[in-house]
């Protein structure tokens, strides 16, 4: 065989795996803790908001949604009731997508307020198993702390994203599997670009995704800048997408960004490449997620009925 045939063969079966590769699952960040409508008017903020912006980027494409609250000054909140209404909402709107609700420490931190999210039954939440410096705060999570959270995890059977800022973080989630707190296949969301945490580069990116276990699922959330070009590796590699306005507010162009702008982006650099896009029903079934519990968290958020008069 020549050289240029076989360089030929190789070329296509590089192609082949990418067509080969799991189905693309796209997050969307929607709000976060830190942007606010001063910064980008897309940004959506109130239950009604959020919902509205949940379809549009379901419509384009994304089926599992990273969700925070905010209280009636757009502050973040760990108000439980704030989230119920968000979950409501979404749920209402788009009632196929897959929730998984923040416990991040910068709305309050108050370790039971933290797991709150948790406790109302979504399919999934956040977990950071790590500290580390972000803008202007140390993100605090003591070992403690952790332990706690994948105690709640584990005792609620709901699927955390484990978020990983730092390489340590890796290796923390292993150490709470091997005690028993979080079951295989993990999940692991490479957060990368943050200012104070590892930089957005293609080279910190295979560095994590190579250090996960065999079996492992993971996704990108590129901060800023290194959101679309980080998502494009990751497409690429086989890994699979978080994009939002938690996480980057502008288009590559400089324009202000929109989550659903940024699904389509997404979305049309993925065919380009030939990976195509998972449904929800897919992606649950890539990240193991449990379809009997699909619509638990419905039961946890119902208004409270009226009460009786005596
Ligand atoms: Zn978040």
């Amino acid at each position: 065989m020549s050289g240029n045939r076989r360089r030929a063969l190789a070329g296509a079966d590089s192609l082949q795996k990418v067509k080969q590769m799991e189905k693309l699952i796209i997050t969307v960040a929607l709000t976060g803790n830190v942007p606010t409508r001063q910064m980008n008017p897309n940004l959506p903020v109130t239950a009604e908001q959020i919902a509205a912006d949940v379809r549009r980027c379901r419509d384009a494409g994304a089926v599992l949604f990273h969700v925070h609250a905010r209280d009636a000054d757009q502050k973040p909140t760990l108000d439980i009731d704030a989230y119920k209404a968000n979950v409501r909402a979404i749920k209402a709107a788009a009632p196929e997508v897959i929730l998984q609700l923040s416990t991040g420490a910068r709305a309050g931190r108050n370790w039971e307020d933290r797991a709150g999210p948790v406790r109302l039954l979504p399919e999934m939440g956040s977990f950071t198993t790590g500290s580390n410096n972000l803008p202007g705060i140390v993100y605090e999570n003591s070992p403690q702390f952790i332990e706690f959270l994948a105690g709640v995890y584990r005792e609620t059977s709901v699927k955390p994203e484990i978020e990983v800022f730092e390489t340590g973080m890796i290796a923390n989630a292993l150490h709470l599997q091997k005690k028993g707190f979080l079951q295989a296949p993990l999940h692991f969301d490479f957060v990368l670009g943050a200012p104070g945490a590892m930089p957005g580069t293609i080279k910190n990116l295979l560095f994590l995704s190579e250090s996960i276990p065999a079996g492992s699922t993971w996704t990108v959330a590129g901060i800023g800048k290194s959101e679309i070009p980080l998502s494009t590796a990751a497409i690429v590699m086989g890994g699979h997408v978080r994009v939002g306005l938690e996480d980057n507010l502008f288009m590559p162009d400089g324009s202000p960004a929109a989550n659903p702008l940024l699904v389509e982006k997404i979305v049309k650099i993925s065919r380009e490449i030939g990976r195509d896009i998972a449904s929800a029903d897919e992606a649950r079934s890539i990240l193991c997620l449990d379809p009997a519990n699909k619509d638990r968290v419905l039961f946890g958020v119902a208004p409270q009925p009226p009460q009786a008069l005596p």
